[in-house]
């Protein structure tokens, strides 16, 4: 009957304390996320293929682009390339 009655309110303590820890981390959570990003370069890039051929290579992201855009012809005259990709590259290092 006693143990009935500590349990829950154990869990709501210890959920408590789990609360208030995260916010106290969460400070320095943000300042480590910052630091880091100051060392990753991150750079978009699309992948551009002919969907005929597998001719595809990567080039720095166009404003306005997107998967399935057509941005020119095959350098191997067998149809367009369209754009397959497009996602975010991480160099480490400084700049
Ligand atoms: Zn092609």
């Amino acid at each position: 009957m006693l143990v009935q009655q500590v349990n829950p309110l154990l869990i709501l303590l210890l959920a408590a304390l789990i609360m208030l820890s995260l916010m106290a981390l969460m400070p320095w959570l943000f300042s480590l996320s910052r630091s880091r990003s100051k060392a990753v370069r991150e750079e978009v890039v699309e992948l551009v293929g002919c969907p005929k051929c597998g001719h595809e290579y990567s080039r720095k992201y166009e404003r306005g682009s997107y998967v399935g855009k057509e941005v020119g012809a095959c350098p191997r005259g067998d149809g367009p390339l369209v754009v397959k990709a497009i996602y975010v590259e991480r160099h480490e290092g400084p700049e």
